[in-house]
């Protein structure tokens, strides 16, 4: 299984997903899931992935492939 998914064009990893949605880096990743949900802004497909930002926080996050809307869900 791949872990890599395009957004916005560029091939992304896990990781490379979860700064994007962070706007910083992480600690831990969880592998990209395809969200249930479509993006609010353009209607494109939405990517979830769940991360450690810090060692105390669990962030789940959303990206849209096709845009620049993201989201996160925190604690
Ligand atoms: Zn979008």
């Amino acid at each position: 299984m791949s872990e890599n998914r395009v957004v916005q064009g560029r091939m992304v990893t896990a990781t490379k997903l979860a700064e994007l949605i962070e706007d910083d880096s992480v600690m831990e990743v969880d592998s990209i899931e395809e969200a249930d949900r479509a993006c609010p802004d353009c209607g494109g497909d939405v990517l979830e992935v769940t991360y450690m930002p810090s060692v105390t926080e669990l962030v789940t996050g959303w990206k849209c492939q096709d845009c620049d809307w993201k989201e996160a869900d925190r604690d």
